[in-house]
């Protein structure tokens, strides 16, 4: 297929926190549709690895290091991309920390506060500066990743899960302000996805997430499996959509 022909051609793409794991998968996914990608994390090392990855792809791929809870690097990540491709089409607002284990009411105030900046804050902030070049696009689309957590708090991950339901809401009521500009409004809540963030999880012999009882397709989730979701969203396919939440969790029942 030649590149004119995929369906997310011409269409420029930031995804943060895309040097590995899911951000880096959507980067891809959306790369290999046919868009122009911008990748950005905290590390140079990273970023350079991802981008010279993507390009080994065919991908049209630049990148540049951006901590989401930094103001300026967030301003430099927007500025670098109009620079670079003039214009921004699709924001993936991916990148989320978790600083406390342990039981909900053990979660320190230094940690509440990282937890609120960097899954709740900056996406939201970074969404609004992102805006302005959304605006003038005819496919403007924001994904947010949230997560299976976010539906249904899981023990030991009480604070990072009520990060994630805070998301959907931001996801919805975003939905409904940025409707009348044109702008889809879209998240996906993964389950239990195989990647360094979910270790704790998936590499612990000890711990009750075994993945043949608690996922009913019998195995954790690949990160590119949460890809082919953000890479429809953001297409004309999903034209009709906006403020939903598309659940890549192996079956694993969770709502709101
Ligand atoms: P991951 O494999 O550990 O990758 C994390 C990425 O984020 C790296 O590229 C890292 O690069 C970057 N990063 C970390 N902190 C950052 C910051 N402050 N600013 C910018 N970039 C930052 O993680 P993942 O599992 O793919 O998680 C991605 C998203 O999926 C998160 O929102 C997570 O909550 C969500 N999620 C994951 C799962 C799961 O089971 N894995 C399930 C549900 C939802 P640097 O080190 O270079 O910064």
């Amino acid at each position: 297929m030649s590149s004119s022909a995929k369906f997310l051609a011409d269409r420029v793409a930031i995804v943060t926190a895309s040097t590995k794991g899911i951000g880096f998968a959507i980067a891809q996914r959306l790369g290999l549709d046919g868009a122009s990608v911008v990748v950005s994390s905290r590390q140079q090392k990273h970023v350079q690895e991802a981008v010279s990855a993507l390009r080994l792809d065919g991908i049209n791929a630049d990148g540049l290091v951006c901590h989401v809870g930094n103001n300026s690097d967030r301003k430099k990540l927007i500025d670098y991309t109009i620079e670079r491709y003039g214009k921004l089409d699709i924001l993936v607002s991916n990148a989320a920390v978790n600083p406390h284990y342990g039981q909900l009411l053990t979660v320190t105030d230094a940690q509440w506060d990282k937890l609120l900046s960097i899954n709740v804050k900056s996406a939201f902030l970074l969404a609004k500066e992102a805006l302005p070049h959304l605006e003038k696009s005819k496919n403007g689309n924001i994904v947010f990743v949230s997560s299976i957590a976010g539906y249904s708090p899981i023990e030991g991950i009480g604070a990072y899960s009520i990060m994630k339901t805070a998301l959907i809401g931001i996801n919805k009521a975003l939905s409904q302000a940025l409707a009348e500009k044109n702008i889809r409004v879209n998240c996906i809540a993964p389950g239990i996805i195989r990647t360094d963030f979910s270790r704790m999880l998936t590499d612990n012999p000890d711990n009750k997430y075994d993945s043949e009882k608690i996922v009913p397709v019998g195995r954790y989730g690949e990160a590119d499996e949460c890809a082919g979701a953000v890479s429809f969203l953001v297409s004309d396919s999903a034209s009709y959509m906006t403020g939903e939440t598309i659940g890549v969790n192996g079956g694993m029942h969770a709502r709101i």
